[in-house]
């Protein structure tokens, strides 16, 4: 599993002419150049998310993008490549189950006029982030929650999969035999997709989607799909995303105070950072505490932090697609 980890960096992709006004071309370390003066011209689009899989999510949301799409749009089509990969074990589809056997799925969404969407203990829809959007788009409501969510998706459409594949049942199964509850909180169970993007048009968008935490009690609900808290976008400002243990990010509302900190002067980087800080000071017991925030402010500036080394971010613009290693307060 530790390759998952490994930093990948594939360079620039973007024409030279491109690369002449970029704010985003950081090639390392997101906090030393992207920093923007305020004559220089954003190149948008952006879309930044969390993990090696927002990869091959950032190429779906690229490809709305780059064709002038809302970062709406982009970010839910993003996220659903990873829901719908069976090999990723943290998201949608191939989720490990929590410790009865049942996966079950938080996602949210949020766009630049601040509407947003969530479903939170959904089992058997393959795509919850699709059902976010249509609790944001059709109902007068933010989140729907357990079986009244899979009836509503039921409902719009959607089709009732089994999401335990084979080996996250073996896994479940291998799990069952001490089957202490010790839902594990390490990085390799921690790999929710949260993916922020801004648009031709300057508008931000996030989405957010898990199976959270691994042999989980029945019914916990994680961060994810907590809008303030897994994800908050404010298109005055900016928008930020949370991955890692959920407890520790909705004590301290982690991605609505990181878009805070930017609304008072703070870049994303040191928001993020910041936000890191707080969860560290709230904590006695930091063992195995891992959290990781993203966050993208409306200029086009991106940071990324850590409590523990190892966390990363896949970055997508016009200029660079590449994985950046986060900067982080502990090692392992
Ligand atoms: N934040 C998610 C949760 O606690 C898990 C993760 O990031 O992998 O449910």
């Amino acid at each position: 599993m530790k390759s998952r980890r490994q930093f990948i960096k594939l360079g620039a992709v973007g024409s030279v002419a491109l690369m002449s006004q970029a704010v985003t071309a950081a090639p390392d370390d997101l906090t030393q150049s992207q920093q923007p003066t305020k004559k220089q011209k954003v190149i948008k689009p952006i879309v930044v998310s969390t993990w090696n899989h927002g990869l091959d999510a950032n190429k779906a949301a690229w490809e709305v993008l780059s064709k002038g799409g809302t970062a709406l749009d982009a970010v839910e089509k993003g996220v659903r490549v990873t829901e719908s990969d069976p090999n990723n074990t943290s998201v949608g589809l191939g989720g490990l189950p929590d410790r009865d056997g049942n996966v079950t799925l938080d996602a949210c969404i949020m766009d630049h006029n601040s509407n947003c969407g969530a479903v939170a203990f959904l089992q058997h829809i393959e795509n919850p982030i699709s059902v976010a959007r249509k609790v944001m788009e059709d109902t007068p409501h933010v989140m729907l929650a357990g079986d009244g969510a899979l009836t509503f998706a039921l409902s719009k459409g959607f089709k009732k999969t089994n999401l335990l594949t084979e080996s996250s049942k073996e896994a479940w199964q291998n799990w069952l035999k001490s089957s202490n509850y010790q839902p594990r909180i390490n990085s390799e169970n921690h790999d929710t997709i949260g993916m922020l993007a801004i648009d031709e048009a300057g508008n931000l968008a996030g989405a957010c989607t898990t199976s959270g935490m691994a042999y989980k009690l029945h019914g916990r609900i994680g961060d994810s799909p907590i809008i303030g808290a897994g994800l908050f976008v404010d298109n005055e400002v900016g928008a930020a995303c949370a991955t890692g243990l959920g407890e520790a990010v909705i004590r301290v509302a982690g991605s609505a105070i990181v878009v805070e900190l930017m609304r008072h002067g703070k870049s994303p980087q040191e928001a993020c950072e910041e936000a890191v800080a707080r969860i560290i000071k709230k904590h006695k017991n930091l063992e195995n505490l891992q959290v990781g925030f993203i966050a993208l402010s409306k200029n086009g500036e991106v940071g990324c932090h850590s409590v523990y080394a190892g966390f990363n971010v896949a970055l997508r613009d016009q200029v660079n697609e590449k994985m950046v290693d986060a900067k982080y307060e502990k090692e392992w």
